[in-house]
């Protein structure tokens, strides 16, 4: 396939290099707080091309870092008295679950900082032997970005005038030149730090990348990925230091996510215009429409978060899910339409087409809704046939291999989400309608409706009026006509 590559600036052919499998590196999450969906966003788009990839046959080895020791967690983790490992342990577990609940697909390797603590002080040593790397009388280590004249290769920024004062890194530690970056971070008086050869300390963020990926992909990666924030000088960092170490092109491709906006400014923490996935579930938005709604704006482009866009998100997988019954449940006559048909080989053409073009996410969608569109029509016509059937589902399946959103588990998710928030105290978020819904799913509903009926029948009309005061407690609200008896929801 083809996709944008940031280190050149122009759309490439994506391909494993001199290996079987394409080898896949990912910065992963921080894990100090929850994710919010400007973070998932950046996740869910390299789940789509993950999916993609495999679909068109590619093996994958992908490789996801967790950041579990950096200044917020070792600040947060100090404020709730808590060790970090214990404090992180909990962030983690909660990506995860948001992770599978937007559908994410797990990574074949996850990789935490705190596991792999030698490997970047090896990679350190071996910088330093070089004079690459160089120790700051307190103890921390630094990168000298002199010694890397290609320094800015990715990132394409003009650095002649960040050279005289400006600090790019944001750390108090005393050093050669204001660009130099710290690899290493001498310990503080309170603070987690690893006793190493390079003296007692804990690593900055960059060296992490560089030596997880190096450990779990070798020296050269096909492909590097992350959100557009990541790519100076996080990025920049990460190839300096992994290339000063190997002499290796570091990562061929890069593929940068860009963001996700809250009224015209990024979604993020510090601005404090995030929603978590939790908070949205809370809200009674679905996991199925969050996934679908960030990742059908392609990843080349920033998209506007709004709840408008949330709620036509939802509409469209409510037309595609029950389409997916139509077809699923048949009944149509024999044979074969060929106009339907044609147009169903168009849409797979087109959705194939469009998402080898750079992950185009949008125009795979809309080849997909214009076959449920001319597949509603041909069926409502009675032109509809079985053998097209067949084939309509088929492409669905394709469709839904990389967009996942036709199985419906959102009220397992969402029940989740309530567990959650009630664990937490938090309860008092969740919108009421969701609660009482939830309380007391459609089946057990039926399941009381169907035991009342039975009562009247044998004249146990205690019962029967227990079980109406009962379902009216939860807003259940019984109406006897003479069609038999319908239950609704206050
Ligand atoms: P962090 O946990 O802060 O390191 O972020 C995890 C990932 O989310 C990184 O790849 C970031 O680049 C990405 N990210 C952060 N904010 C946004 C946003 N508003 N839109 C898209 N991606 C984001
Ligand atoms: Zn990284």
């Amino acid at each position: 396939m083809e996709l944008f590559n940031t280190l050149g600036g122009k759309v490439e052919t994506l391909e494993p290099v001199g290996a079987a499998e394409l080898r896949m590196y990912c910065c992963g999450p921080t894990v100090y707080d929850y994710g919010h969906i400007g973070n998932f966003r950046t996740f869910l788009h390299v789940d789509v091309l993950r999916r993609f990839l495999r679909q068109q046959g590619m093996a994958l080895k992908f490789v996801m870092n967790i950041t579990d020791v950096d200044d917020k967690i070792i600040r947060n983790a100090s404020a709730a008295g808590k060790p970090i490992a214990e404090y992180t342990e909990k962030y983690e577990r909660a990506f995860f679950e948001d992770s599978d609940a937007l559908g994410i697909l797990r990574p074949e390797i996850v990789a935490h900082a705190t596991s792999c603590i030698p490997d970047m002080v090896g990679m350190i040593q071996k910088l330093a032997a070089e004079d690459i790397a160089y120790r700051a009388e307190d103890g921390s280590w630094y990168f000298r970005i002199a010694r890397f004249p290609e320094y800015g290769k990715l990132s394409r920024k003009d650095f002649d005038g960040i050279e005289d004062g400006a600090r790019v890194d944001v750390d108090e530690y005393e050093k050669d030149a204001a660009r130099d970056f710290a690899l290493w971070k001498a310990c503080k008086a309170g603070e987690q730090s690893w006793d190493t050869d390079l003296g007692c300390g804990r690593p900055g963020w960059h060296i992490e990348c560089s030596a997880m990926a190096t450990k779990f992909l070798g020296e050269s990666l096909d492909l590097h990925c992350g959100g557009e924030d990541l790519m100076f000088p996080h990025h920049e960092n990460e190839i300096a230091q992994s290339e000063a170490a190997s002499g290796h092109t570091f990562a061929r491709h890069w593929m940068h996510v860009r963001f996700l906006l809250v009224e015209g400014r990024k979604m993020s923490k510090s601005e404090g215009n995030f929603y978590t996935l939790r908070d949205l579930l809370l809200k009674g938005y679905r996991a199925s429409a969050i996934r679908f709604l960030l990742i059908s704006v392609p990843y080349r482009h920033q998209m506007n978060f709004t709840f408008e866009s949330l709620l036509e998100s939802t509409n469209a997988i409510d037309r595609l899910r029950t389409f997916h019954q139509r077809m699923l449940k048949g009944g149509f006559a024999e044979g074969r339409d060929e106009a339907l048909a044609a147009a169903t080989a168009k849409a797979e053409e087109g959705y194939t087409a469009s998402l080898t073009d750079d992950l185009n996410t949008a125009e795979a969608r809309a080849a997909i809704f214009e076959l449920v569109r001319a597949a509603n029509s041909a069926a409502d016509a009675g032109t509809l046939r079985s053998g097209n059937v067949t084939e309509i589902l088929r492409v669905l399946d394709l469709f839904d291999g990389v967009f996942a959103v036709l199985k419906d588990n959102d009220a397992e998710i969402t029940r989740a989400a309530l567990v959650w928030a009630e664990h937490e105290g938090r309860l008092a978020e969740a919108s009421p309608e969701l609660v009482t819904k939830l309380s007391m799913p459609d089946e057990e509903i039926e399941k009381l409706v169907a035991e009342r009926t039975h009562a009247k029948k044998v004249r146990n009309f205690a019962r029967a009026d227990g079980i109406r005061n009962e379902l009216l407690a939860k807003g259940i609200l019984i109406e006897d006509s003479k069609d038999g008896v319908r239950w609704r929801r206050k």
